[in-house]
């Protein structure tokens, strides 16, 4: 598949991090021109999915984010995002609405769900013990120039 354009970066799984990766998104859509809801949509995927490495993967011990940002053919943006953290037993079991491992600490257990819903494809491989990948997909709208 060609690649139109590609950032990648890493940093420190702590939360202070997160907005840093929601503007790593907005600034690499600027020359996309997306709509404010596509923007407003993909930050939150990118949000979740790195929340997700801090709060989960790296529970208690420290690692990387690595965020990996693709502009694909036909306006479709990649998103990947991974960790070298403890992975998930049961991935179909975790991206089920409402299951959370850590509803003590006010997890909604909503975060696939809303992954899934902002983008058009969601793909999770985990590992237990080796860490998580997430691959995910979003076609934007045409603009006018198209
Ligand atoms: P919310 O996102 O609503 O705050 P949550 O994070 O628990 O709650 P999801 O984002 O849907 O809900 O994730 C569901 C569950 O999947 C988590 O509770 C956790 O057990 C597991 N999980 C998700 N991402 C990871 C990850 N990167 N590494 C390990 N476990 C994960
Ligand atoms: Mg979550």
């Amino acid at each position: 598949m060609k690649i139109n354009n590609e950032f990648r970066c890493s940093f420190p799984a702590v939360s202070a991090n997160e907005g840093l990766a929601r503007a790593a998104v907005s600034a690499f859509l600027i020359p996309a021109d997306p709509t404010a809801q596509e923007l407003a949509d993909l930050r939150t995927v990118i949000s979740e999915a790195v929340t997700n490495a801090i709060v989960h993967g790296y529970r208690e011990t420290e690692g990387d984010v690595y965020v990996t940002l693709r502009m694909l053919p036909e306006r479709t943006i990649y998103i990947r995002v991974a960790d070298k953290g403890r992975g998930i037993p049961d991935v179909q079991k975790a991206m089920e609405p409402l299951y959370t491992t850590a509803p003590e600490e006010d997890r909604a257990g909503l975060g696939f769900a809303i992954m899934q819903t902002f983008t058009d494809t969601l793909h999770v491989r985990s590992t237990p013990g080796k860490g998580t990948v997430l691959i995910m997909r979003r076609r934007l709208g045409k603009t006018d120039e198209a």
